[in-house]
């Protein structure tokens, strides 16, 4: 595609459909505000982008430069942000499309041989005119692998999810995409005793406002207004929260910092782009349990000062951007989101913005400037959010997890609160089990439960089988062996292990599964993902993946020693010299398998 969108005139219906979002636009196409409001609305690229790419399967460059010329967004800058997403196509392709992950889950549970019988009845990845099928990183669907993604462009679009699936399941599916059922969200522990995040998982019906309130709604927003902004953070900062999404940053220290700035206005963004592989807990809290999620933003711009607040959810999460979006109507209208909440005077609103298929946009400074319109980049740091956020304001970034958890330290009290879990770690932690274990799926443990009787609790592993190893915290996290699966969970213990409990994922390799493949996928992962800003990220993530594939091929580069060398070398300039966490996280699974495991013994020839 070239670099002049704005020479092709949008076909009617092209236009019809941007029109339909930004409202009536001048005959020519032209932005019908004065540029300074036109500039304050670039915000709304990322989601005319959808609009288009959900109505006809791609983004012409018709679509594209009328999207630029409503926005005031030169065509250059809309082209480098519409290629910046997987799921958005700039060139016509099939309008139904099966996205099949074979990320290390699913590669594990046979995606690789489902991209094959793929490839034998539909053709090559992306070939085909009215149905194809692609491969996708991470969906966020693990407990189901191998998974797929079901998207059919239209007038009335479909997206769905579709669990372990076959290809006969996926050929179905693109035969008769209106007909495709979701995949049913999986919930082991459903209904039982001492579940706090879950409590209404499987209980309550996702659909009512009625029946969130009857099963305790709403009562932590009544307890966060009697309790005032101030009171609010104390309460958070004394029961030891801090953030779930992989950080462990204390989430009071976040809101105080943020309420304190005199800078107008303060934002709450709720981080829901959760694309690390292997994690799919904030997915099923989402699905399950919407009203909490929109409960605990509402506590966190009481707390933090914020009117307010977006949510932002990854592109491959339709169930749960279908009931975000209806709880988020629904709380408006029963006057528990709007001008006057629960008639006490107090102001906070929401909206919820779709990532598009990009990893780095779980970021915090990259996800904001993916709200803003600009490419999912991430901002040198300093500034930080808490001073300078989305729209440069400062900003209370969560993710979906930890707001959570702040309605049941508000429900609890702190001192109920912090007699679960350990002193360093109190609480409750959700943790996503996949791989060879005989029940995966979301689990919620205290803190200090060993990993051993987590696994236990999952059924333990497929076949009775031995535990080579398990993934812990995701592609950004570290592999631990067989050897060390009495290690208490908490963070405390998993940092004086060299180890990270990450964003809670669990993914267990039994004595069967051939791990250079699996650290390959990791690093093919890191590679893909890198944004490219800088040169340690960009090229060092190349670099790993090359190595990995000698090792593979029992290939390597002078001695296998020397390739261990050049891989802690490796590791330690993208630690060093990255801008962001994705290059100074990019070798960590794969140094811990270097350490942990016998990798290096496979590969010799
Ligand atoms: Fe982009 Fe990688 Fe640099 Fe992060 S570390 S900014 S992902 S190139």
């Amino acid at each position: 595609m070239d670099l002049h969108p704005i020479q092709t005139p949008p076909n009617d219906a092209e236009r019809a459909i941007v029109d339909a979002l930004l409202g009536p636009g001048s005959p020519r196409g032209e932005a019908t505000q004065p540029v300074r409001v036109v500039d304050a609305a670039r915000h709304l690229l990322l989601p005319a982008l959808h609009a288009v790419q959900a109505r006809f399967g791609f983004i012409s460059r018709g679509a594209l430069g009328y999207v630029c010329r409503r926005l005031g967004v030169p065509p250059a800058e809309g082209y480098g942000v519409a290629s910046f997403y997987a799921l958005f196509a700039l060139e016509k392709r099939a309008p139904v499309v099966a996205h099949i992950c074979d990320d290390i889950a699913c590669k594990a549970k046979g995606a690789d041989f489902l991209a094959t019988e793929l490839e034998r009845t539909f053709g090559p990845a992306g070939a085909g005119a009215d149905r194809t099928w692609l491969r996708s990183p991470c969906l966020g669907l693990c407990e189901q692998a191998p998974a797929a993604l079901l998207v059919a462009a239209g007038a009335n679009p479909v997206e769905v999810a579709v669990g372990h699936a076959s290809s006969a399941k996926v050929r179905a599916a693109l035969d008769h995409p209106n007909a495709a059922a979701h995949a049913p969200t999986s919930i082991p522990q459903e209904g039982s005793d001492g579940l706090r995040l879950l409590r209404r998982v499987g209980v309550a019906d996702p659909s009512s406002l009625d029946d969130y309130r009857a099963h305790g709604g709403y009562e932590a927003l009544r307890r966060a207004l009697d309790l005032g902004p101030a009171g609010i953070v104390r309460e958070v900062t004394d029961a030891g929260l801090v953030g779930r999404g992989g950080a462990a940053f204390p989430t009071g220290r976040k809101w105080e910092a943020v309420a304190k700035m005199p800078i107008r206005p303060h934002y709450v963004v709720c981080n829901a782009d959760e694309s690390e592989p292997g994690t799919f807990k904030d997915r099923v809290l989402m699905e399950e349990d919407p009203y909490a999620v929109i409960e605990a933003m509402t506590v966190a711009g009481l707390a933090t000062a914020s009117e307010q607040g977006f949510l932002y959810i990854r592109g491959e999460y339709p169930l749960a951007t279908r009931r975000l979006e209806h709880a988020i109507r629904a709380a408006r209208a029963r006057g528990l989101l709007g001008d006057d909440i629960l008639g006490r005077g107090a102001r906070f609103d929401i909206e919820l913005r779709r990532g598009a298929g990009a990893y780095i946009c779980g970021e915090e400074t990259a996800l904001f400037n993916s709200i803003e319109g600009f490419r999912g980049e991430p901002r040198n740091k300093p500034p930080f959010p808490v001073e300078s956020g989305l729209f440069g304001k400062p900003t209370a970034v969560n993710n979906v997890e930890t707001l959570v958890s702040v309605l049941e330290i508000l429900r609890l009290g702190v001192v109920d609160y912090r007699a679960i879990g350990t002193s360093a770690s109190p609480g409750t932690k959700l943790f996503c089990l996949s791989g060879s274990i005989a029940v995966p799926g979301v689990y919620e443990v205290p803190f200090g439960t060993k990993l051993d009787e987590l696994i236990a609790l999952a059924g333990g592993v497929v076949g009775g089988r031995r535990v080579q190893a398990v993934l812990l915290g995701g592609a950004a996290g570290t592999f631990v062996s067989g050897d060390e699966l009495s290690m208490p969970l908490t963070f405390e213990d998993t940092r004086r292990v060299g180890a990270t409990l990450g964003s809670g994922v669990v993914m267990v390799f039994d004595d069967t599964i051939a791990m250079l493949p699996i650290l390959r996928r990791i690093a093919a992962f890191f590679r893909d993902e890198s944004c490219g800003q800088c040169v340690p990220c960009r090229v060092g993530t190349v670099r790993q993946e090359e190595l990995l594939a000698r090792l593979e091929r029992s290939a390597p580069h002078g001695s296998l020693e020397r390739e261990g060398e050049l891989l802690r070398e490796l590791g330690q300039a993208m630690r060093d010299a990255s801008i962001c966490g994705l290059g100074q996280t990019a070798s960590n699974a794969i140094e811990s398998a270097a350490r942990r495991l016998p990798i290096f013994e496979g590969a010799r020839s």
